[in-house]
């Protein structure tokens, strides 16, 4: 890694501080005010003007940082030590104008911009899913357009909500229009729920999607499917992870602004992004969390819980 000779940054433990008590950052990591020298960091974008329904994921990044003071450093299942190679901080979160979509997406981009330049992978914690267009912009900026994996009940491929082109049911719409993706080596993992028509999702597979709809997996292991993604992407491609909670059911993950019945488990879940070990992953989100509807934390908590496993599939993460 390109920082490799620096310690490296930990979680604080919780033999250290108790775990209900200390820094409000990510798994209590420190803070960093710039991306400079760090190989990944968690950044929260508290926005929400884009979401359709219930809103309030503007308080997603606050609350999944509350929550992931519970995390410890190893993954006792796949044996990742992240901190033991990366250099990770907490870069807070970005300052959006929460008056003004437009300039938000601006901001955002602007900021994610100054991330990439320093070779730092973005790990971030929204917000509803409009953010994932002005990160994107950001990494076609740097890397060229990007494979993508997409967890969701949802497409996000509207062509415009109530008259705007920017809503967080229109991203992945926006970033084919501009050419952010290799529209070929894009999966749609857990599509479902009404649709407005029966073509609804025509168009991504028209795009060259691989759309996987939550009832065609339901009951089934996703370690096959992800084998496939691993192929099919290869192992040098910049791939993108972008995670709504709502493709996992709200059983699991009711605390969201858009539920859908019939969606997948935490464990798919976990095999989705435990599956992208071995892809060049560039940056990931996790965004749609509403903390005004989880008022167990338990959505919060395993949205922490998943932005620390997309750390842990990052390249030069090594497996003890
Ligand atoms: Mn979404
Ligand atoms: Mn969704």
């Amino acid at each position: 890694m390109s920082h490799e000779n620096q310690a490296k940054n930990q979680p604080l433990g919780g033999n250290t501080m108790p775990r209900f008590a200390g820094p409000g950052t990510m798994m209590r990591l420190p803070a960093a005010a710039s991306p400079v020298g760090l190989d990944a960091a968690f950044i929260g974008v508290p926005l929400d003007i884009g979401a359709s329904n219930r809103a309030g994921a503007r308080f997603g990044p606050r609350q999944i940082r509350a929550e992931s003071a519970l995390l410890r450093p190893y993954n006792m299942a796949t044996g990742a030590a992240p901190f033991d190679a990366l250099q990770v901080a907490d870069l807070g979160d970005v300052p959006i104008n929460t008056y003004n979509i437009d300039k938000s997406v601006a901001i955002i981009s602007a900021f994610y911009d100054t991330v990439l330049a320093a070779n730092c992978k973005p790990l971030t914690m929204g917000g509803d899913h409009t953010i994932a267009l002005p990160i994107l912009r950001a990494l076609a900026r740097r890397h060229g357009p990007v494979a993508l994996v997409h967890v969701d009940a949802h497409a996000d491929v509207n062509d415009e909500m109530f008259g705007e082109p920017i809503a967080h049911g229109t991203p992945f719409r926006r970033a084919v229009e501009e050419g952010l993706l290799i529209a070929d080596k894009v999966w749609q993992i857990g599509l479902r729920g009404t649709g407005y028509a029966a073509d609804d999702f025509d168009w991504p597979r028209r795009q060259g999607f691989t759309i996987v709809p939550a009832h065609e997996v339901w009951f089934q292991s996703l370690a096959p499917l992800m084998a496939q993604v691993r192929a099919a992407i290869g192992a040098t491609t910049p791939v993108y992870i972008s995670f709504d909670i709502d493709g996992l059911d709200p059983a699991f993950a009711g605390g969201t602004g858009t539920p859908e019945i019939g969606g997948l488990t935490v464990p798919q879940g976990l095999e989705i992004i435990r599956g992208c070990r071995g892809l060049n992953v560039v940056g990931a989100d996790l965004v749609e969390v509403s903390p005004p509807y989880d008022p167990s934390g338990n959505t919060a908590l395993l949205g922490a819980n998943l932005l620390y496993e997309m750390l842990c599939v990052l390249p030069g993460v090594p497996v003890r």
